[in-house]
């Protein structure tokens, strides 16, 4: 009988741990690590995790503030007007909406809460809204703000900055090659250049992309440098759940075991960001959801824009079984006298 070695995954964590960008092929060889290497490959991973991470989770949740009637034709979203997708469309929500969200992503023990809107770009009428949210939010939790609301010039970058705004969102969404295949209405430099303007401002960057939509090995590994090349702090990766109506509806999903394998790859070439198992976690990793965590140290809960997932005390729950803790943001604003919101119910 004939004994294959299997690939020496500690090197290569070692050397990303070092802050050594690894090597392509070293990343296509993640990629298409054997499923009989791939609890090695999660255990060298892990200590590139460990390292900057330790054992914490952050839990994000999202808020969809505007959903729906979207101008641009994104292939894998249902909330594009192109496409005859349920999503139960609303316009923009309220201040108060908003606020009473973020609150509930406390309560969820979040450590960063998104408000997004379907847009091309934000009008000044919903800028307004959203600053004010802000700062109610940043007035009343302890809790850290990311938007996501399109395109960005300078002027509303500094708005959103000014209103206390952590984070911007803007998905690089999959290679540059790739990218002109599922949108059509704006090009890939055009989000590269919004992320720029929401760093230039002061905001750090939330920038990942979605795998799954009928790219190749090369994609994947494009947007994994390319977000590196835009020092991207954030960086969430989706798995696309395909959407009943929208031109990928008909995909088939990709394997749990390729996701792990794909999330070990970005947290190689991506060592300190706050890498999160986005959209499509629940329907793609099924489960082996918990493994992930052995590579990305984020998650969302409470389910995404337009798609539900995990109740937060299911995820709670995976994340104390796994051996790991929530990391909640640290206090940085006034106490409102809310209570302990770690005792409240969901
Ligand atoms: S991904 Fe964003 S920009 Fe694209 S259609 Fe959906 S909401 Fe609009």
């Amino acid at each position: 009988m004939s004994l294959t070695l299997a690939p020496a995954w500690e090197p290569l964590s070692d050397r990303s741990i070092a802050g050594e960008i690894i090597r392509r092929d070293e990343a296509v060889s993640v990629l298409r690590c054997s499923d009989d290497d791939l609890l090695g490959l999660l255990h060298a991973v892990f200590r590139v995790r460990r390292t900057y991470w330790g054992r914490r989770v952050r839990l994000h949740v999202l808020q969809n503030a505007k959903k729906g009637s979207c101008s641009e034709d994104c292939g894998f979203c249902s909330q594009s007007a192109h496409y005859d997708s349920p999503t139960g469309e609303y316009k923009m929500q309220s201040v108060e909406e908003i606020v009473e969200g973020a609150r509930r992503a406390k309560r969820a023990r979040a450590w960063k809460y998104c408000i997004v809107t379907a847009v091309r770009a934000p009008s000044q009428r919903d800028l307004d809204t959203v600053c004010e949210a802000v700062r109610r939010i940043k007035a009343e939790l302890d809790i850290k703000v990311c938007t996501s609301m399109g395109m960005l010039t300078p002027e509303k970058a500094r708005r959103l900055k000014e209103a206390g705004v952590d984070r911007f969102n803007h998905n690089l969404e999959t290679s540059e090659r790739f990218f002109p295949e599922v949108v059509t209405t704006h090009k890939w430099a055009d989000r590269v250049k919004t992320v720029k303007v929401a760093k230039e401002a002061g905001m750090e960057a939330c920038s990942g992309g979605i795998v799954g939509m009928g790219e190749t090995e090369e994609d994947v590994l494009d947007l994994a440098y390319a977000l590196r090349e835009i020092e991207a702090e954030s960086v969430p990766v989706n798995f696309l759940d395909p959407r009943p109506g929208t031109p990928l509806e008909s995909l088939p999903r990709v394997t749990p075991a390729y996701c792990l394998k794909v999330l070990c790859m970005f947290r190689l070439v991506h060592p300190k960001a706050d890498l999160r198992v986005a959209g499509g976690r629940e329907v793609n990793l099924r489960w082996m959801q918990p493994m992930a965590l052995y590579a990305v140290n984020s998650i969302f809960t409470s389910g995404y824009l337009t798609t539900p997932g995990a109740h937060p005390s299911q995820d709670h729950q995976m994340i104390r079984d796994m051996g790991f803790e929530i990391e909640e943001a640290p206090a940085e604003a006034e106490q409102c006298g809310c209570g302990d919101a770690r005792s409240a119910t969901w």
